[in-house]
């Protein structure tokens, strides 16, 4: 698991530098601790939701509604 959460934090990293997808500069962290569960929650987007989703108990956050 570690090893996967590295690699999403140098896509996020390489996405900052190559400068595309930066239309909004929101401070929303990628990956957050889980208040059920402490796990780590992962950011996710559905439709037009956004949150985060602990995959561990399945508890989702929502950011938007
Ligand atoms: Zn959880």
């Amino acid at each position: 698991m570690l090893a996967s959460q590295l690699a999403q934090l140098e896509y996020a990293n390489d996405k900052h530098r190559s400068g595309q997808a930066s239309k909004v500069d929101i401070s929303i962290e990628q990956e957050i601790e889980c208040p059920r569960c402490h796990d780590v929650m992962t950011l996710h987007s559905e439709f037009d939701k956004l949150g985060y989703l602990c995959e561990e108990c399945e508890f989702w956050l929502h950011l938007i509604h």
